[in-house]
């Protein structure tokens, strides 16, 4: 079904196009320059020494579990209202999600609630910036710190944030990004390790380039004499690892992407400040609330329904917006209540009840670079004519 006003779509100009076109023209189109000019350009951006650019966001994280050897018998604590891919990379390595409850403001990981989480046998938190917002990543970073836990900042939707001065990306022993084509920017598929640690770094690149010693860059059958005195290695494989290469392509829409970073983050801001301003005094809805608004990277707009509402009118609602050609979806069902999570860990309704009552009531509007004031006034009116909708039925209950 094509939405006449989408949920989103990436912002892709004259720009990228050649960096793209350029890029294919070379005849280097793997593991070559633009790779690493990629990785230093998002390194750069969060203060971090090493960037290692992978396939997708949920490769960065299966692979910084691997490098962390984490494994069958450790515990690693994250949040039930995320993207799946967060939880699922624990599952990649055998390890066992144990879930903390969220701030139902923010809707991250709350902190308070994350010590009584922590046992013997936990190795790792993967703390989500949902939406893009970086609330308490600080305090998580300090509790990781005292109990001597790696934090691993599933930063994916917060490029460009910022919390107390200090850039996403920046918090604990390692974050990653993803560049999905609904990410403030995107490389079609991608993603993005970054981590102060050398010794995690070279792992990282070594994992995803097949466990080849960490030396080798390039494949002998590359004609540059700069690699031949490597050629022998090219076939060593010292570890397990995995193809996680992003391609050089990819990194040359990523380059073109980071150069138009603050141009991106500047307009999503304006399209949220225009929702903010027309939804503002609506009783019904409960508007998104960053941890710094004035420098927020706004990763989607997600409005949530006040308590007299449930899941059948949220739903209904969703439906009334998707038949009037409006994209929208319902960020994020939770986690441990997916069937193979119940299936396995045995989860149930009530397990993590804010997150479940967040989760019953969100609802993602339509959010992109160049949606107007015009798109926003259609959005918000046939959001008013549901929502009245759910009015009349209630009281015809
Ligand atoms: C997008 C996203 C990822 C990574 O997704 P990929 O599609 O694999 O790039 C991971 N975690 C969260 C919270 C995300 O939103």
């Amino acid at each position: 079904m094509k939405s006449l006003i989408p949920l989103g779509k990436p912002d892709i100009t004259e720009a990228e196009v050649q960096a793209v076109v350029t890029a294919l023209r070379s005849d280097l189109l793997s593991i070559g320059p633009r790779q690493a000019r990629f990785e230093e350009l998002v390194a750069d951006r969060c203060d971090r020494r090493h960037g290692v650019a992978v396939s997708s966001g949920t490769a960065g994280l299966h692979l910084l579990l691997a490098a962390l050897g984490i494994g069958p018998g450790d515990e690693v604590i994250t949040t039930p209202f995320s993207f799946i891919a967060s939880a699922n990379c624990i599952l990649y390595v055998g390890a066992t999600p144990v879930f903390v409850d969220i701030d139902p403001r923010s809707l991250n990981m709350d902190p308070h609630r994350l010590e009584a989480a922590i046992t013997p046998r936990t190795r790792a938190i993967i703390a989500v910036e949902v939406f893009g917002n970086c609330a308490h990543m600080d305090e998580i970073e300090r509790i990781a710190h005292a109990h001597e836990i790696s934090l691993i900042e599933d930063a994916c939707e917060a490029l460009g944030g910022s919390l107390g001065g200090r850039p996403a990306g920046s918090f604990g022993r390692a974050a990653v990004f993803g560049f999905y084509p609904n990410k403030q920017i995107t490389t079609g598929e991608g993603g993005m390790i970054v981590t102060d640690d050398d010794r995690l770094a070279g792992l990282c690149r070594s994992l995803r380039n097949q466990g080849r010693p960490i030396a080798t860059t390039r494949d002998p059958a590359d004609t540059e004499p700069a690699n031949n005195n490597r050629a022998g290695s090219w076939l060593a494989h010292e570890r397990l690892g995995y193809n996680y290469r992003l391609t050089e392509l990819a990194s040359a829409l990523g380059i073109a992407q980071m150069e138009r970073l603050d141009a991106i983050l500047e307009a999503r801001r304006n399209v949220a400040s225009m929702y903010i301003k027309r939804l503002m005094d609506w009783e019904d809805l409960i508007l998104p609330n960053m941890a710094e608004m004035e420098s927020a990277s706004w990763f989607v707009f997600v409005v949530r329904l006040t308590d007299l509402y449930g899941s059948t009118e949220r739903d209904r609602i969703l439906q009334g917006l998707r038949r009037h050609d409006i994209g929208t979806s319902n960020y994020f069902p939770c986690i441990h209540l997916q069937p193979f999570y119940r299936q396995k860990f045995g989860h149930k309704p009530g397990d993590y009840p804010i997150a479940e009552h967040v989760s019953q009531r969100t609802i993602a509007l339509p959010f992109f670079n160049g949606l107007d004031e015009m798109g926003i006034e259609l959005i918000a009116q046939t959001l008013r004519v549901m929502l009245q909708r759910e009015q009349l039925l209630k009281r015809d209950r």
